[in-house]
C-alpha cells in the first residue's frame, strides 16, 4: 500500500471517465444529461417518469459511531462499498453523497470526498464548487430574507394606496393584476380582476402582510464558518438602525432540497416557508419562481437506475444518533423510501477514545494509546458507544453491518475484538475493510455481508408517531436515542412549542440541533453517557422543509473557524495552476 500519498495526489492520478460515456453506461439518454465540464453533469428529472415502472434497488445507509477528532471515515466507506459492489460483486450500484460545504472544507476537515483509494474524483472540483448549487441556494435564501425585510419597511412607511400603486403599476395608463396577484386575491376571497374595482378594505387586505418581526424564523445564511455573524446589527441608515438579524450556516432551502423529489414540492413548500404572524405569504413577496432551478432527487434517480437487484448507498452525517435518526424519522418519512441495511462505521482509534483514551486535538501527534495495541480501551468503546449506536439502528428495525475502517496502526487483535463485540451486540455481521488503502478490493467482504443482510426482509419502523405532542416527540428522542433521563425546556422553548402547536404545526417531525461530539449535550462526554437531563434552550420551526428543530444546550447555529483553519494550506500553484493543500 502507498500510505505516503495524499488524497489529492491519488485523485489527480486518476483520469475520470467522460461523463457522457458514463451516462450511457448507466442507462441515461443523451437528452437527460446537462454536462458541467467533462466529468460532471446534472440529470434531468424526466428520467423518473421514463423509469417509473422500474422497481427500486436496495437502499443502504452508511452511519457512524460518535465522531472524534481521530476520524471515522463514513464517506470513504460509502465510496469503497460501492466500488466493491460494482467492480467485485458485479452489481449495479451508486453512491449518493452531498456536496461538501465550505465550512468543513476550509475549517477543520479540509475536504469531504472520502479519501485514499476510495474517494470522489475530481476531488478539488467536488470540494470547492461542483455545479455551484450551494452558492445558488445561498443567493435564493438571502433574496427571501431581503424581501421580508424590505416588505416590512415599505409597509411601515407607506399608505395602503401608495403600496397598491407600486405593487400594481400602471402601464400606458392602465393598471392590471398579474396572474399571481389574481390567485392571491382569490385566496383572500376577492373575485375581482379590475384593480379599479377594489374597495379600500380589499386594498388593505391585498397589500398588507402585517408580518410580526418577532415571529419571523427566516435567517440570512452563508456557507462559511464565520463566528462574527452569529449576532449582527444590520443597517446603520436611520430607517433600519438598531435592528438585529442572525446569520446561519444552515438554510431551510438546502434542507428542503434533501427531501424534494418532484418539481412541485419545493414550489409548494416555499409558500409555507415563512412563519410570520401565522400567515403563509411567501408568494406575495414575489419569490416563488426562484425555486424552479433548485431540486435534488439523486436518490430517487439512482434507485430507479440501478434496478431491482442493484444498490444505492448513501451517508448520514455525524454519529447514528444524529444523522441516522434524522435520516429515518424525517427523510424516509418525507420520501417514502425504506432502508434495507445500516452500515455502521467504526475505527479502532475512535473507539479507544470512547473507551476512556485521552483527548487529542486535530493535527497533534497521537498519544501511545492510539498507536499501540490497547484492548481494554477498545473493549470500553465497543461496549459503550458502538453498542449504543447499534441499538439505536435496531430501534428502527433495520439490520446493522459494522464496518471497521482499518488504519495502519490497528492490530489484528484489536480489529477482531471490535468485530466480536459488535456481533455480540446484535450486528448481523462485522468486518474489517481496507478500501482506503486498496480501493474496492479492500471492501469486497463488506459488500458481500451487505448484500446478504439486504436480502432478508427488513422491518423498518419510525421511532415516533408525528401526531404525538411536540414535547413528547423530543422526549422520545432524548430518552430512547441519546439515553437521557428526561428533558428540560426553557420558558422560551415551552412558549414556542405551544405557539407552533396553536399554529397547526404540532404534527411535524423533530430535527434535534445537538452537538455531534457526544450522545449527550456535553461534547466532552464520550462513550454512552447516562444520568443526564437534556436541556432544550429554544425550539424553532422550518415549516417549508417540514420539521421543528429544538436547540439543545449551547448548540450554535453558526460554527466558528479554528485557530489554524484548513485554508492556511490551500493554495493555487502558479506554475501548474492546480489547487494544492486539500486533503
Ligand atoms: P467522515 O465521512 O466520517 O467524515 P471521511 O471518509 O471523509 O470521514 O474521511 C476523513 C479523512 O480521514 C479523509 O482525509 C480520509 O482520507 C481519512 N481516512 C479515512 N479512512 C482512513 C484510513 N483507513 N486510513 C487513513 N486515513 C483515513
Amino acid at each position: 500500500y502507498v500510505f505516503s500519498v495524499s488524497d489529492l495526489e491519488i485523485s489527480r492520478a486518476q483520469i475520470p471517465k467522460p461523463v457522457d460515456q458514463l451516462a450511457e453506461e448507466i442507462g441515461l439518454l443523451p437528452e437527460e444529461l446537462e454536462a458541467y465540464g467533462r466529468s460532471k453533469a446534472k440529470v434531468r428529472l424526466s428520467v423518473l417518469e421514463r423509469l417509473q415502472s422500474q422497481p427500486n434497488g436496495k437502499y443502504i445507509l452508511v452511519a457512524g459511531i460518535t465522531p472524534t477528532p481521530l476520524g471515522e471515515g463514513k464517506s470513504t466507506v460509502t465510496v469503497g462499498l460501492v466500488q466493491a459492489l460494482s467492480a467485485h460483486l458485479k452489481l449495479n450500484s451508486f453512491a449518493c453523497l452531498r456536496q461538501p460545504s465550505q465550512g468543513p472544507t476550509f475549517g477543520v476537515k479540509g475536504g469531504a470526498a472520502g479519501g485514499g483509494y476510495a474517494q470522489v474524483i475530481p476531488m478539488e472540483e467536488f470540494n470547492l464548487h461542483l455545479t455551484g448549487d450551494i452558492h445558488a441556494i445561498t443567493a435564493a435564501n438571502n433574496l427571501v430574507a431581503a424581501a421580508i425585510d424590505a416588505r416590512m419597511l415599505h409597509e411601515a412607511t407607506q399608505s395602503d394606496k401608495a403600496l397598491f400603486n407600486r405593487l400594481v403599476p400602471s402601464v400606458n395608463g392602465v393598471r392590471k393584476f398579474s396572474p399571481i396577484q389574481i390567485s392571491r386575491l382569490q385566496r383572500l376571497g376577492i373575485r375581482k380582476t379590475d384593480p379599479a374595482s377594489l374597495t379600500p378594505e380589499e386594498i388593505n387586505a391585498f397589500v398588507r402582510l402585517d408580518l410580526d418581526p418577532s415571529k419571523i424564523t427566516w435567517q440570512r445564511v452563508v456557507d462559511t464558518n464565520d463566528r462574527f455573524l452569529r449576532k449582527i446589527t444590520v443597517g446603520q441608515a436611520s430607517s433600519e438602525k438598531g435592528q438585529i438579524r442572525e446569520v446561519w450556516h444552515y438554510s431551510g432551502i438546502k434542507c428542503l432540497l434533501t427531501s424534494a423529489h418532484c418539481l412541485d414540492k419545493p414550489r409548494i413548500s416555499m409558500s409555507l416557508f415563512i412563519l410570520a404572524a401565522g400567515v403563509k405569504r411567501l408568494f406575495k413577496l414575489g419569490c416563488h419562481g426562484l425555486q424552479s432551478f433548485l431540486n435534488s432527487s439523486h436518490m430517487f434517480l439512482a434507485l430507479k437506475l440501478v434496478g431491482q437487484d442493484g444498490f444505492v448507498v448513501t451517508e448520514a452525517g455525524f454519529g447514528a444518533d444524529i444523522g441516522m435518526e434524522k435520516f429515518f424519522n424525517i427523510k424516509c418519512r418525507a420520501s417514502g423510501l425504506r432502508p434495507s441495511v445500516v452500515v455502521l462505521v467504526a475505527t479502532v482509534r475512535a473507539l479507544k477514545m470512547h473507551g476512556g483514551g485521552p483527548n487529542v486535538s486535530a493535527g497533534a501527534p497521537l498519544p501511545r494509546e492510539y498507536t499501540d495495541e490497547n484492548l481494554s480501551l477498545v473493549a470500553g468503546g465497543c461496549c459503550s458507544n458502538l453498542k449504543k449506536q447499534i441499538q439505536i439502528a435496531h430501534l428502527f428495525g433495520v439490520p446493522v453491518v459494522v464496518a471497521v475502517n482499518v488504519f495502519k496502526t490497528d492490530t489484528q487483535a484489536e480489529i477482531d475484538l471490535v468485530c466480536q463485540i459488535a456481533k455480540d451486540c446484535g450486528a448481523s455481521d462485522a468486518l474489517p475493510c481496507n478500501h482506503w488503502a486498496q480501493g474496492g478490493r479492500g471492501s469486497s467482504e463488506l459488500a458481500q455481508a451487505v448484500k446478504e443482510a439486504a436480502s432478508k426482509p427488513s422491518d423498518f419502523q419510525f421511532l415516533y408517531n408525528t401526531e404525538m405532542p411536540i414535547v413528547e416527540k423530543i422526549r422520545t428522542i432524548a430518552q430512547r436515542v441519546y439515553g437521557a433521563d428526561d428533558i428540560e425546556l426553557s420558558p422560551e422553548a415551552k412558549s414556542k412549542t405551544d405557539y407552533y402547536h396553536q399554529q397547526g404545526y404540532g404534527s411535524l417531525p423533530i430535527c434535534m440541533a445537538k452537538t455531534h461530539l457526544s450522545l449527550s449535550h456535553m461534547p466532552d462526554k464520550k462513550g454512552a453517557p447516562t444520568g443526564f437531563v437534556l436541556p432544550i434552550r429554544d425550539v424553532r420551526a422550518s415549516i417549508g422543509a417540514g420539521f421543528i428543530y429544538p436547540l439543545v444546550g449551547t448548540m450554535s447555529t453558526m460554527p466558528g473557524l479554528p485557530t489554524r483553519p484548513c485554508f492556511y494550506d490551500i493554495d493555487l500553484d502558479p506554475v501548474t495552476e492546480e489547487i494544492t493543500g486539500l486533503f
